[in-house]
């Protein structure tokens, strides 16, 4: 058994959901998590606003325009008036009850309902192709066995006891699909697994299962190893740990939603991305082996600010980071490269929404300076301290470059760097020159 991950884009027309179709009926039995048609979460996001403002007549509006898209993609996709006849009452259905929604009473609960119905059409227009198609095929509904927990987490018990059975009830299947992203509370209301969760969704399918192997299809090659926007001559990366994925995908290399790494590393199943317009290109896996020796890819990430406090005092006595750390997580701001002497902190912070208040907090421990406009950059591969050499090749290539922070051996997998953004390119370039062969000339250029 296999799970396969179909993101917007990939069933974004029905020339793709027809794609995608004939894609699956490929390789062995599987289960296929579908997104939501592209743009449609974010149409319906839309929609809740103007319920949520009480203004019934505006998210009338919205919901007439989607529904008139999903009823000329049902012209496109099906052959058969039956098929025809049959999703268009499904749809009009559902736009029906999304019209009929009370502006009044529009809770948390209604604002997740109309979140997860970009699936439900999604998975329901496909299947009803597949069937058209004389294909054994079953909808299995996310809401019969994905839920999550008290604590708002996954519930994997839950999900493997009730999963499992209904696989089992169906030896005649050989393609299973579901809705991705959608779940249930641990009060069994309809949930989410927040924006871009379908990841998620199939990772924690594969690994409950223990499948053979999770695919996520996507609308890109694999990984590249630097920004290709950026720096000429990346080449895909094919091999990444777990763990080097982990640390990608903080840096929005937006292959991999960064949730969805964890299930399937704690199974043991290995994750593929895949590119749904090129299915025979090898893609990037995601395994847990870790190739020895081998540095894969440098990231980036922009508009990250730094905030250092200095003090005369014996900064890093007991209780010190506990109290500059408190602060930060006082106003729920995540820190997330951090470096420290003797004297002093740096630490770099993504969201600035509280800085203010921050900083003027942590005025009481020393002298508070805050550099706006930096960059993080992290080269990612096998930084095993007892591996030497890598370091110092990433740091000469570096050696024009005024560096902020350096950050090595808080994981075996990463060193980062903290620069001026006006720099970013350079450093790119430089990194990719020097790690990778390649010659440092610009994308632009
Ligand atoms: N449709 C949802 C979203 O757009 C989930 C997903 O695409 O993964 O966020
Ligand atoms: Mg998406």
């Amino acid at each position: 058994m296999q799970v396969y991950k179909f993101g917007g884009t990939s069933v974004g027309s029905p020339e793709r959901i027809k794609h995608v179709a004939r894609l699956i009926q490929q390789g062995g039995r599987k289960i296929v998590v579908l997104s939501a048609m592209s743009g449609t979460t974010n149409t319906l996001v839309e929609i809740a606003d103007y319920f949520r403002r009480g203004n019934k007549e505006g998210a009338s509006n919205i919901i007439n325009i989607l529904r008139g898209k999903y009823l000329s993609h049902i012209e496109s996709l099906y052959a058969t008036a039956e098929m025809k006849e049959r999703t268009r009452s499904f749809v009009e259905d559902l736009f029906y009850h999304l019209q009929d929604m009370d502006a009044n009473a529009f809770d948390e609960e209604a604002e997740k309902f109309v979140l997860g119905q970009g699936e439900l059409l999604s998975t329901n227009m496909m299947v009803n192709y597949l069937q058209e198609q004389g294909v054994r095929v079953a909808l299995i509904s996310a809401l019969d066995f994905m839920r999550k927990d008290e604590n708002d987490e996954p519930d994997t018990e839950y999900i493997r006891t009730h999963l499992s059975p209904i696989i089992e009830a169906h030896p005649e299947v050989d393609i299973f699909i579901t809705q991705g992203f959608i779940c249930r509370s641990a009060q069994g209301n309809i949930d989410n697994l927040q924006r871009g969760g379908s990841d998620y969704t199939a990772s924690l399918i594969g690994a409950v299962l223990r499948v053979e192997e999770i695919q996520i299809w996507t609308d890109i090659d694999g990984m590249h190893n630097n920004d290709p926007r950026i720096v000429e001559g990346t080449t895909p990366v094919r091999h990444l740990s777990f763990e080097e994925a982990a640390e990608l995908a903080y840096f929005g290399a937006k292959i991999l939603h960064p949730t969805c790494i964890q299930p399937a590393r704690y199974a043991g199943v290995a994750v593929r991305v895949l590119n749904t317009m090129e299915p025979s290109a090898p893609g990037t896996l995601i395994n847990n082996e870790m190739q020895p020796g081998v540095i894969k890819a440098v990231a980036a990430k922009d508009n990250i600010t730094v905030v250092k406090v200095v003090s005369s005092r014996k900064l890093l006595a007991t209780g010190f980071l506990h109290m500059i750390f408190e602060i930060f997580e006082k106003y729920k701001t995540p820190i997330d490269v951090i470096t420290t002497s003797e004297v002093g902190v740096s630490l770099t912070i993504d969201n600035t929404r509280h800085l203010q208040l921050i900083a003027d907090e942590l005025k009481q421990f020393g002298t508070v300076v805050i550099d706006r406009k930096q960059c993080i950059v992290c080269v990612v591969g096998d930084l095993r301290s007892q591996c030497t050499g890598f370091e110092t090749l990433a740091t000469d290539a570096l050696r024009d470059i005024p560096i902020r922070m350096i950050s090595f051996g808080g994981s075996e997998h990463n060193i980062t760097f903290v620069v001026d953004m006006q720099d970013k390119q350079r450093t790119l370039e430089q990194l990719q020159a020097r790690l990778f062969g390649a010659p440092a000339a610009s994308a632009e250029a």
